[in-house]
């Protein structure tokens, strides 16, 4: 992993965000999340990692959402990984509901992609029909997979 691959950067039109400084090849690691710290309560900075634990830090705080993720967080390896090549200067951003259940301040989503969520409010509140069209961390599927018993029972 090289330092180059995670840029941070402070000119998106929402704010900070993340480009990769170089190309990268599918499937690599972008980011290792095993320096973040374990967060008191969630944020908008904040990732969800199950067990009711939410870390925070420069590797997770910028990276954006979008509904055609480039990159995947990987909440038990704990690290970023690229899903598929990425060319140098294209913003990293991930599916923000396959780390979160539940956010503390959803949005309207503007990415303009066709499968696009509208507002991204976690898991909780999009249709299992549209999440089973992404790769989900494992504590987000295993409450899915509860909610949806509840609501067939
Ligand atoms: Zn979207």
């Amino acid at each position: 992993m090289s330092e180059t691959a995670f840029v941070i950067v402070q000119d998106r039109p929402y704010g900070a965000g993340v480009v990769a400084g170089r190309p990268l090849a599918e499937g690599e690691v972008v980011a290792d999340l095993s320096e973040c710290v374990i967060a008191e309560a969630p944020s908008v900075y904040t990732i969800d990692v199950g067990g009711d634990r939410h870390i925070d830090g420069p590797q997770v705080r910028y990276l954006n959402h979008s509904c055609t993720p480039n990159v995947y967080v990987d909440t038990e390896r704990m690290d970023v990984r690229a899903l598929r090549p990425i060319a140098a200067g294209e913003e990293l951003a991930f599916f923000y509901p396959s780390t979160e259940w539940d956010m503390v301040a959803p949005f309207d989503c503007l990415c303009g992609a066709a499968e696009c969520l509208g507002t991204v409010a976690g898991a909780r509140a999009a249709a299992p029909e549209v999440l089973r069209a992404y790769r989900l961390n494992r504590h987000v599927a295993e409450r899915i997979a509860a909610a949806e018993a509840v609501r067939s029972a």
